[in-house]
């Protein structure tokens, strides 16, 4: 990388776990420091699945994308996207439909720098270092003007990031504010920590303390994001359940139950 590429390295602190970089270490990546693996140590006595839970998400993530593309969706806008992993959202959807178009919106230093140098070859994918908690700030922007025609159906996706706002930051009017921006036969898809064993609550604390975000809401305030919404079948629900590929145990582990996700249509 050249020399300005290099600028987001000034911008990384690695004395405190990030949010993306402690992701990158239950999804097995390598864009990670000692820091954040130390902070994943300490979830993992609390949730001993932790890992098994980021590969639900990612999973659901793959099912939801398809989804969507099954619906005629050929645009994606991926708030808190996360860094570049394997099975990307564009290359979800781009294997479904070579011309869908997809926007990650992240605000860490790291995914820019690694997000740019991963996606520079395809013209119908961008990454914009924002904070989502900024929806004008982000619908303004010129990478999302460029990519996504807003007179056509969206896809909205907060997968995996709303349990790190707080209630003061107002989660619920972000979500507003982006599907306000997006035309009827949008769609809405989010995942989210769940307050849903004596564990989950243990894990909250964790985060709150060691990560400084951490909201894990029961399954009714989940299901609150999406009000005014059709969510479609089977509802928010653990990840494991929704529209399952792989036979699904009856019983539940914690780890299984940890998240919940759906998805709904904007009518
Ligand atoms: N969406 C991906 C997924 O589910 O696989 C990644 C989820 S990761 C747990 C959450 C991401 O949200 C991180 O990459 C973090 O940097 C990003 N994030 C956290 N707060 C954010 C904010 N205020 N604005 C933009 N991105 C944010």
């Amino acid at each position: 990388m050249g020399e300005k590429s290099d600028e987001w390295k000034s911008a990384i602190d690695t004395t405190r776990p990030s949010i993306a970089r402690a992701y990158d270490v239950v999804l097995h990546g390598k864009d990670n420091f000692e820091v954040d693996r130390a902070f994943v140590a300490e979830i993992v006595k609390v949730i001993p699945e932790i890992y098994d839970v980021a590969a639900y998400n990612r999973q659901i993530l793959d099912r939801g994308v398809r989804f969507m593309i099954d619906q005629g969706i050929t645009q994606f806008i991926d708030l808190g996207s996360g860094l570049p992993t394997v099975e990307n959202t564009h290359q979800v959807a781009q294997r479904a439909n070579p011309e869908a178009r997809v926007v990650y919106v992240d605000n860490d230093p790291m995914v820019l720098a690694h997000g740019r140098a991963f996606l520079a070859e395809n013209e119908r994918t961008a990454v914009v270092t924002s904070d989502l908690r900024d929806p004008v700030a982000i619908l303004g922007d010129e990478a999302v003007k460029q990519l996504i025609d807003f007179d056509r159906p969206v896809g909205v996706m907060l997968v995996g990031i709303l349990h790190h706002l707080h209630d003061d930051e107002d989660p619920q009017g972000i979500v507003e504010a982006y599907m306000a921006a997006v035309p009827p036969g949008s769609y809405l898809f989010i995942t989210h920590f769940c307050d849903s064993s004596q564990e989950s609550r243990d894990a909250e604390k964790q985060y709150l303390a060691l990560l400084g975000t951490g909201r894990f809401r029961t399954v009714a305030e989940i299901t609150d994001f999406f009000q005014g919404f059709e969510l479609v079948e089977p509802g928010v629900v653990p990840l494991p359940l929704w529209r399952p590929e792989a036979d699904v145990p009856e019983e539940l582990t914690v780890g299984q139950r940890l998240m919940f996700g759906g998805i709904a249509h904007k009518p």
